[in-house]
């Protein structure tokens, strides 16, 4: 096994959804009790949204309503967002009929001449780029999705994408929100030719631990995982629940070594970490397969990879991690 000392940068954990509540922010978005209250101030007719799809502010959602929106590392961004990769005015987006909302939006996004760029769908903008629904947007490491919405389905909205993106059980993204990263990092990477890895974690003989404890203690173990593991992750990394018992973790920008150095980091840090419940302390442990993006690859043929080395794990010992390419 590994022994990894290397500091990673640690994550806020995520709450399920937020909403864009920084200061001065008059337009943020509310849900719960409050979104009727504050949808009803909203004229009928189309919005287009931005959502932030991964990083700590992740699930934040801002309503564009007038011609320009800046979205940059300065706090007088319409939308700002925390991160030393984003420029302080990164970039903007123009809404051409802003003040017609019965019209479909036209909507534009421009680079303001950033450090790092902006990137729609995975590829760099030069300038001046038309948005259409479900584009994603890439400013620094944070991903932004544009949707159109009306006043109904704005409300619709916030719960459908917990239902759609989010695990009820544990809170971490779901596997349909995970396909829709990978697709983005991985076009990324291939064109930027840089590197991708892609972490399998799976849960050992968690058959036994429902079997003897029960299914509720098997929950809360899941969701004591999720959590450690969250928690452990860099900020520009991505971790789902996969299904069952199993995880899986995007890493992007690091190499095969660093990679297995992280999942090993991870399967220590487990292994130290039982789960607590009143007088119950149980141990878990995981196994990780790891594999980098490869030149052709598809989303199904890196996961049966990293899926190949977790069974290498399995059979060979468990509570261990298997690399390879
Ligand atoms: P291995 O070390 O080979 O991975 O053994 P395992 O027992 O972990 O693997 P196996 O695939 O045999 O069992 C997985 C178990 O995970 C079976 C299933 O009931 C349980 N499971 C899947 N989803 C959930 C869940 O949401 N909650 C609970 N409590 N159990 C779950
Ligand atoms: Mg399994
Ligand atoms: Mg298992």
């Amino acid at each position: 096994m590994i022994n990894n000392d290397a500091d990673q940068t640690k994550s806020p954990l995520d709450d399920s959804t937020q909403f864009d509540t920084d200061s001065n922010h008059s337009d943020a978005l509310d849900t719960g009790s409050g979104l009727m209250k504050r949808y009803r101030d909203i004229p009928h007719g189309f919005r287009p949204i931005l959502i932030c799809m991964t990083g700590s502010r992740k699930g934040v959602r801002h309503k564009i309503d007038k011609k320009h929106t800046i979205i940059g590392r300065t706090q007088l961004a319409d939308f700002p967002i925390h991160e030393s990769a984003a420029s302080r005015r990164h970039a903007r987006i123009i809404y051409e009929n802003y003040d017609r909302p019965e019209e479909q939006p036209i909507c534009y996004i421009e680079d303001l001449e950033s450090r790092n760029g902006t990137e729609l769908n995975g590829r760099e903008i030069n300038a001046i780029a038309p948005l259409k629904e479900r584009d994603r947007l890439m400013i620094g490491h944070t991903i932004f999705g544009y949707f159109i919405r009306d006043l109904a389905e704005l409300m619709h909205d916030e719960f459908l994408y917990n239902n759609a993106m989010r695990d009820p059980l544990t809170n971490i993204d779901n596997r349909q929100q995970m396909i829709s990263h990978l697709k983005h990092f991985m076009a990324r990477a291939q064109r930027r030719q840089t590197q991708f890895c892609f972490l399998v974690v799976d849960v050992d003989h968690f058959k036994n631990i429902n079997d003897t404890y029960g299914h509720l203690i098997g929950d809360e173990a899941l969701k004591h995982l999720a959590l450690l593991m969250q928690g452990h992750i860099r900020e520009t990394d991505f971790i789902a629940r996969w299904g069952g018992e199993e995880f899986a973790i995007g890493v992007s920008d690091s190499t095969l070594y660093d990679a297995t150095l992280l999942a090993d980091r991870l399967r220590e840090k487990i292994e130290g970490a039982p789960l607590k419940i009143n007088d119950l302390t149980l141990p878990l442990t995981v196994s990780i397969g790891v594999t980098s993006l490869q030149e052709g690859d598809t989303i199904d043929m890196l996961f049966q990879r990293a899926d190949r080395y977790l069974y290498e794990a399995k059979v060979s010992a468990r509570n261990k991690v298997v690399a390879g390419t």
